[in-house]
């Protein structure tokens, strides 16, 4: 049901990758539903207190979950953005590294964090994401893709957090 609503962009942002373009879904109210339903049911099994998404579209369905499940939601932003106190974890990029922060007061000591992003690719991104919820105190209880493009075997980065995706390419 939700797969027709992706669409495929190829050479975006840069020649040879082929984006997985989710704003057909959004546009679509049942499928948006749909999809918020689907990842509520791929987490049942875990008990954690707060969702934490990273910008930016992890915050489209981060906090479309939270909200759905009753959680609070913690954002993982790109430098500079978080007004607070902030604790900062950097990531290698095919070209180059990138930063991603969190405030230090997101969550306290143990609470359980189910981690949520749009896609999954080579996970560097959602392995910055943990490191960043360790360095405060959270404990990463799992992690929630709507994609997951699993020839680039992006969980093996991802150690033993059980991880999720609706979709897999
Ligand atoms: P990675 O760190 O390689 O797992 O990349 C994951 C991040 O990059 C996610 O936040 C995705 O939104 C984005 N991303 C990577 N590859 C794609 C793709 N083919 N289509 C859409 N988004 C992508």
């Amino acid at each position: 049901m939700i797969e027709r609503h992706i669409r495929d962009v190829p050479d975006f942002p840069k020649q040879g990758i082929v984006f997985k373009d989710i704003t057909p879904m959004l546009q679509d109210p049942k499928a948006f539903l749909v999809c918020i339903d689907r990842l509520a049911e791929s987490v049942v099994e875990y008990d954690f207190d707060l969702v934490c998404g990273i910008e930016s579209r992890g915050f489209i369905f981060g906090a479309t979950l939270a909200c759905r499940l009753g959680k609070g939601f913690i954002p993982i932003r790109k430098p500079g953005k978080l007004p607070w106190k902030t604790a900062a974890q950097s990531y290698e990029l095919e070209y180059g590294q990138d930063t991603i922060e969190i405030h230090l007061d997101a969550a306290r000591r143990g609470q359980g964090i189910l981690m949520v992003d749009d896609l999954l690719a080579t996970g560097g991104t959602m392995a910055a994401g943990l490191e960043l919820v360790r360095k405060i105190g959270g404990n990463p209880v799992a992690c929630a893709f709507v994609i997951e493009l699993a020839f680039l075997e992006g969980r093996k980065r991802l150690g033993n957090v059980p991880t999720s995706a609706l979709i897999e390419y």
